[in-house]
């Protein structure tokens, strides 16, 4: 056979070669699981997979044209069967579903079953896919696909073929955020923040990146240490949280802070990186990083950094939130 693979995906190389292996050679497993932490393009992966061994195209593999891969692409194809997109993985539902599915449809082509999800799955939910996964249905291939595999009971994980879905490198989230109308500076700055997962990327660039910039913008002033300014943001944005949650108990209020929490550590890393002479994970501030560095010296930087840390477990105490981000700024200076 000839035929090209038309997988647009960065990174993976083990695991897509692994799969267009067992598409060339017809040779499918019962059960794959695909896991990895969200974000890297696992469902992507499967719906590639599926499509490829489905599409009658003979040059490309999935040509995206033929009969089948537009029935898979607007879901209308019989033969492929899925769970856990839009509802929960319940026992029932996944009952339900398996029922379904060893139900046999007269040509006895093969059907192939994508459950999505599979980390929060609880343990009725589990046992009732086991049952299946004991003694798989003819002519059925069952692709898991988690975020973690750590709640999943051995029982089920020892009965799939198992692929590992890592982080992209450096190299290939570079390349991959080519296809991005983004700058160079910019794109290094979502790189850095996005951990080599492009479904954190593309979240940054949804808003081409304007959440990101404000919170940004946010860290830096209240790091130039203009107490007037900061003590009155502050206060309008509790305000406004506490408009926003009614309802919430005082160390949810402080979990919705969480993030910019985690941006101050970084951008007082970057601060710290910046006197060490060394690459920083916030290109795009680096300006405004440098016209504070001075006013900050690396004993103080790493105090800095140690309180935050307990700071973070306060928030989920019973501690007033704002009270919380008051020291912050009573510590930095
Ligand atoms: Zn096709």
């Amino acid at each position: 056979m000839s035929y090209q693979f038309n997988w647009p995906v960065y990174g993976h190389y083990n695991q897509l070669k692994f799969l267009q292996e067992a598409v060339l050679q017809d040779k499918l497993a019962n059960t794959y699981l695909f896991y990895g932490p969200s974000g890297l393009g696992k469902k992507m992966v499967a719906d590639l997979f599926v499509k490829s061994l489905y599409c009658s195209d003979e040059n490309l593999k999935p040509c995206n044209h033929c009969q089948n891969c537009q029935a898979i692409s607007k879901g209308t194809f019989l033969d492929l069967h899925k769970l856990g997109d839009r509802e929960e993985l319940t026992a029932e539902n996944v009952r339900d579903f398996l029922h379904r599915l060893s139900l046999s449809r007269f040509g006895q082509s093969h059907k192939i079953a994508i459950v999505y999800g599979l980390g929060t799955i609880n343990l009725f939910s589990a046992n009732a896919m086991l049952k299946t996964l004991e003694e798989p249905p003819i002519n059925t291939t069952i692709i898991l696909i988690a975020d973690s595999i750590v709640n999943l009971p051995s029982t089920v994980i020892s009965r799939c073929q198992l692929l590992k879905f890592m982080s992209l490198s450096k190299k290939d989230m570079s390349s991959w955020l080519e296809n991005f109308d983004f700058s160079a500076e910019e794109k290094e700055t979502i790189s850095n923040f996005s951990f080599g997962r492009p479904g954190l990327a593309l979240k940054m660039m949804e808003d081409k990146l304007d959440n990101f910039k404000k919170a940004c913008n946010f860290i830096i002033k209240l790091l130039s240490g203009n107490r007037f300014y900061y003590m009155q943001s502050i206060n309008s944005w509790f305000e406004l949280l506490k408009k926003e949650y009614p309802d919430y108990k005082v160390y949810e209020l402080g979990n919705l802070t969480k993030q910019y929490l985690d941006l101050l550590e970084i951008f007082l890393r970057d601060l710290l990186w910046l006197k060490l002479n060394r690459p920083l994970v916030n290109e795009l501030y680096e300006r405004d990083l440098q016209a504070i560095a001075n006013t900050f010296d690396k004993r103080k930087i790493l105090e800095n950094l140690l309180s935050l840390n307990k700071i973070k477990q306060k928030l989920n105490r019973n501690v007033s939130p704002q009270l919380l981000w008051e020291n912050i700024f009573l510590g930095l200076k």
